[in-house]
Order: C-alpha cells, then structure tokens, then sequence
C-alpha cells in the first residue's frame, strides 16, 4: 500500500499545538545510507559521538546469554542492572531510574514536571533534545543566551543568564555537563551556587552524557550533592563512554522520591532484556572505559593537529568531539565531505549555520577525515 494522505485530513492541526510546533530530531546520516545514496562503499562516522571502538566485549557476550530468554518480558524493575549500578555508583538502588537511553528519562522529565503554562530553562545551543522534550509537553522553553565564542567556555552555558530566566512558572533546568555540541564543561563551583540558589519548585536536571571521559569522573560529576539537594536529577547514558549507543540504555540518579515520580509514567519494559544485561556487564569491562578514555584523549590531539594546521577555530574538548568553526555556511563543506565518504554533522538546527560537530573516531578514521578536509578545504 502507498501513502494516499487523504486531501482534507490533517493529521498536524489534530496534534496539540506544541507538537505541531516542533522539527524532527535530525540525526547523524547512518553510513548504509550514504553508502545507498552515492554508491560508495567503506564510508566512515564521525557525526553522532559514537564510540569508534565498537561494543564491549564483556557486554557482546552477556548480549549472547541473554537470546534464549527473549521470548520473555525484561526484568521491569531492572533489579541486577540498579544494584550493580547502585555499587557502581555508591547510590541505594531505590534512587535510580531506567531509561530507553538517556532520551527517553529527559522525556519523563518533561512529561512529568511540565505542562502549558510551566516553562523550562536551558542554554542556547544545549542539546536538542531539552528543546524537542519540553515543547512537545506544551510548556513554554526559556532559553538563556550562551556564553561568547570568545569565552574559557566558548558558547558555553552562562548560569548567570540561566539564573535570571527561573520564575514562579519554572519547573525544570536542563544543564550538560559537558555540553553538546560546545564541547564545554562548567566549574562545579559556580553550578553548584546555581544550585543552592535555585527555588525548591524548580527540579534541576544535570545532563551527564559525557562525564565518563573526564580525567576523573567522580571529580568531574555532580552526583555526590544528591543527599543535599532533593531536586537534583543527574542523567547519564551507555551511549557514549560505554559504547552501547544501539542498544539504547541510559539511567537518572535523584531522590528516591523523583524516582517514583518516574517510574509512575515510564513504559513498564522501557528497557530490554540484551540492555539492561549488556550495561552491566560493561560497568565491569574497566579495561574497555580505559581504552575508551584513552582512544579519545589521543583522537582530539589528532583532530586538533588537522584543524590547526587548516587554521580552523575549534571549541572545547570536554566530549568525544569538537565543535568547528569552518567560517563559511558548514552545509557546503559537510556535503563535500560526504562525497569523500565522511559523515560529520551540520548544525544548522542549532543555529550555528557556519559550524560541524566532528566526532573522535579511531586514528585510522581521523587520518581519513584529515586527508578529506584538507582537500575540501584547499580546493
Ligand atoms: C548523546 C547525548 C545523550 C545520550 O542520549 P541517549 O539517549 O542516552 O543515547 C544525552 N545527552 C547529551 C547531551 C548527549 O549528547
């Protein structure tokens, strides 16, 4: 059957305002795609911050035990994933909620503290899914200029401004730490004072997605301030450090009584079998985090090596990627690149029309990306 959308019916006006507000969510072009689309065959991707060393090994084989049981619903409480992530942690089991990746626990936020009426505040170029989250609830998003290209943390949050967008209506704050797609961290003094100085109506929301490639994570984390602030909601995922961005598997850690909250509105199997098996098993694969850490720590050198020698500007380097300033509209360079088989990602919908996210890959996949950009560049 082929899509005859009947002329009078319109499925948008029938949708409540705020999702008819909205864009899809775009993501990185996968590279089966590219590959269909220009005929070209070993593309690579370096667009979606994925983790270039594959899975764990540790958790391809608990995926493997998991199979015969697939015929049976997942654990709904997700008992061994929250005790061995409670240990992991130093948190009770009863703090932690389970999320189809991290997105889907930033979207039973939303769905569970907003409504028409309420407001959320973030930074101008936060991830996009703060933005996709709050309005389709149909509160109304405040969004807090970011900090200066010129800035320590070039386009990076300023809690100041962030501050000063909190009003009686506000509901959530939604802070990454480290931010995608600036690539910038905040000190955790200064967020810390924008925490204490926060109303109690306001539920804070710390966007950890990156934290695992900190030089330290637990000194790079704010989770040690969970018993004084009963608002606090750190957010942190098996997508990017941990290498299991397919599986889909992410998780909050809050007061045991925001974690009711969520689990009241959550799907009851949000999260399935192979990946609540695989996230424990990849808490325990330290040798697989340390390369992970140590791939990315060499990849940035390697990726700044080539912006800097193309004398491109480049932002901060607390992620698996950096933010590229290419000074001309980015949607050229990035379709010049595809044709060489590279995927960075345009972003445009951030509103930065002029800058790509390049991903840290493997230093095969970065030499690559050099030998494509210098082309596109001196052509
Ligand atoms: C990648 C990313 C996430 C993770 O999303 P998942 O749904 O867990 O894959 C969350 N927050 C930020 C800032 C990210 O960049």
């Amino acid at each position: 059957m082929t899509d005859q959308s009947a002329t009078d019916f319109d499925a948008l006006r029938l949708a409540t305002p705020g999702v008819a507000g909205l864009s899809p969510y775009q993501p990185g072009k996968p590279t089966s795609e590219l590959e269909r689309e220009l005929g070209l065959s070993d593309t690579i991707k370096l667009a979606s911050n994925e983790n270039p060393l594959g899975p764990p090994p540790a958790a391809l084989a608990a995926i493997r035990e998991v199979l015969p049981e697939l015929a049976l619903y997942p654990d709904g409480n997700g008992f061994a994933l929250k005790q061995a992530l409670g240990e992991h942690l130093g948190v009770a089991p009863s703090m932690i909620t389970l999320g189809n990746g991290s997105n889907d626990i930033l979207v039973l936020l939303a769905e569970a503290f907003l409504l028409p009426g309420l407001e959320a505040v973030y930074s101008q170029y936060a991830f996009a899914v703060y933005e996709l989250a709050t309005r389709a609830t149909g509160a109304t998003a405040c969004v807090a200029p970011a900090l200066p290209a010129g800035d320590d943390a070039p386009l990076g949050h300023d809690l100041a401004a962030m501050a000063s967008l909190v009003s009686p209506r506000t509901r959530l704050v939604f802070i990454a730490n480290p931010n995608n797609p600036t690539g910038t961290a905040l000190p955790l003094p200064a967020l810390r004072q924008f925490i204490e100085q926060l109303p109690e109506h306001v539920v804070v929301v710390v966007d950890e997605a990156y934290v695992e490639y900190a030089q330290d994570p637990a000194q790079a984390s704010v989770l040690a301030w969970l018993d004084e602030f009963p608002n606090l909601v750190v957010s942190r995922t098996f997508s990017k450090g941990f290498g299991l961005a397919g599986l889909r598997i992410g998780y909050a850690v809050s007061s045991a009584q925001i974690a009711d909250v969520l689990n009241r509105i959550r799907q009851p199997f949000n999260v399935g079998h192979a990946a609540q098996a695989a996230a424990v098993a990849a808490l325990g694969d330290h040798e697989y985090l340390q390369r992970s850490r140590q791939v990315n720590r060499e990849g940035l050198r390697q990726l700044a090596g080539t912006l800097d020698a193309l004398g491109l500007w480049y932002g901060a380097d607390a992620g698996n990627f950096l933010l590229v300033d290419m000074g001309r509209p980015a949607a050229e360079v990035y379709t010049q690149l595809l044709k060489q088989g590279v995927i960075v990602r345009p972003l445009a919908n951030y509103g930065l029309p002029h800058h790509l996210r390049i991903s840290i890959g493997t230093h095969a996949q970065l030499e690559r990306l050099d030998q494509a950009l210098r082309q596109v560049q001196h052509a």
